[in-house]
């Protein structure tokens, strides 16, 4: 049987080369329309989105109990497990193939099952259960460390050997295009004697991809990594809205807290890991060796390239102020959830993960505000006469990411948010 990842494979339905969704890729996503106002399970090819719930319905698709794809969040059909996964997709795959006449000949099901991208509504795509954030760039760590600590401690001494991370907030991620409301919080500018509440004015994002987590694992166990690739599902964009100055006030000795806890925006387009297969590749070498739990086999970074874009409100469109890649992370995807469940802790079906802020080691490839701006002291200009050191009230972030295959690409869409004036 022809992989679904084969690249000479092509669909009935057309897709332009610099589609982010071509048959290789088929990312899964919650969709509704106005015809059919119930949140729904679908896959974006081209320009399209497959409903899978009327593919079920008309048993193009069976998997597990009948139902799981009219279900509003991917959760009951990621708890079906990897197998399943993979049937699914290959299925899915066999279905949009050119040679297949089962839909492509089928005009009522064609009707009832491609829905054009325009007319659909993208939510949520999963119920997320916890969300961790990470800090895995040993570039934008560096660069941090060098902000706030000075040159010759820039790197704390505990980072080299696990991949450090703060439990955030699930109740506050949210789908590309939602609007983010400017937190407010407590401030002490650093001359000041004490702090105020007032609204943040060091606004920022951070670049990073999102790790939904696919199968449950128990508490008290520990994973291996096969075992922890196995429970990833997929990727997604992921956008942690931080405020810099409630952060910098807050986070001694605990960590982040409500400097990060407003809002975390993700794409609507979850990118299963084998639709990234053909682009991995190995990770920075990683000195002093980790310990042995955190040691890997195989390579578990992906070559995927980002962008990030920034639009005030007087724009026409994004003006580019990072282009940087996932490749550079120091710890892996894997690494990040084998060391999570290590002390015992029980991963769930949706949890999601933050990779932390990925940074390249060029100047234009930092992925926040924060190191762009080199904390505010080197502001960059978008338009004529139109500078930048943190987010204002009205601007819109966009970010974009995706895997060039030899003439297609494994695209991920674009995780947006614009910023409200706070209340
Ligand atoms: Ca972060």
């Amino acid at each position: 049987m022809t992989s679904p990842n084969d690249p000479t494979l092509c669909s009935f339905i057309p897709v332009d080369a610099a589609s982010d969704f071509p048959i290789q890729n088929l990312p899964y996503g919650v969709f509704s329309t106005s015809a059919l106002p119930a949140p729904r399970i679908g896959v974006a090819i081209g320009d399209y989105v497959l409903d899978l719930w009327e593919l079920e319905q008309d048993c193009r698709l069976v998997v597990g109990d009948l139902g799981v794809f009219s279900a509003p969040t991917l959760n009951p059909f990621m708890a079906l497990g990897p197998k399943l996964w993979t049937r699914t997709r290959a299925r899915i795959s066999e279905l949009l193939r050119h040679d297949n006449p089962e839909l492509r000949d089928n005009p009522t099901l064609r009707e009832r099952a491609l829905v054009p991208m325009a007319q659909a509504k993208l939510h949520l795509p999963i119920a997320v259960a916890g969300y961790t954030d990470f800090y895995s760039s040993k570039e934008h760590a560096t660069n941090v460390g060098i902000m706030f600590r000075g040159k010759d401690n820039a790197l704390q001494p505990n980072w080299l050997h696990m991949p450090i991370a703060y439990n955030g907030r699930a109740s506050t991620v949210v789908v590309s295009g939602t609007r983010v409301r400017r937190p407010r919080g407590q401030l002490k500018p650093p001359n000041g004697e004490l702090p105020g509440f007032a609204p943040c004015k060091r606004l920022d994002f951070e670049l990073e991809m999102g790790v939904v987590i696919g199968q449950a694992s128990a508490m008290g166990g520990m994973l291996t990594e096969a075992q922890a690739e196995e429970m990833i599902f997929g990727f997604v964009l992921l956008n942690d809205w931080s405020a810099r100055d409630i952060q910098q006030w807050e986070y001694v000795p605990l960590g982040p807290f409500q400097g990060k806890a407003f809002a975390t925006s993700i794409s609507p387009w979850v990118v299963t890991r084998e639709a990234l297969e053909p682009f991995r590749l190995s990770g920075p070498k990683q000195d002093p060796a980790p310990l042995p739990y955190l040691r890997q086999a195989k390579p578990n970074n992906y070559d995927l390239e980002l962008e990030v874009g920034l639009r005030a409100a007087s724009m026409k469109r994004p003006l580019r102020i990072c282009h940087t890649n996932f490749k550079y992370m120091y710890w892996s995807s894997v690494q990040q959830l084998v060391h999570h469940a290590a002390c015992g802790c029980a991963m769930n079906v949706g949890d999601l993960l933050g990779s932390g802020t990925i940074s390249g080691p060029e100047k234009s490839q930092r992925g926040s505000l924060l190191e762009i701006s080199w904390n505010g002291t080197e502001p960059i200009e978008l338009e004529d006469g139109i500078t930048r050191t943190f987010l204002e009230d009205n601007d819109s972030l966009v970010m974009r990411g995706w895997c060039q295959g030899d003439g297609y690409r494994i695209g991920f869409g674009e995780v947006e948010g614009t910023i409200l004036p706070a209340e």
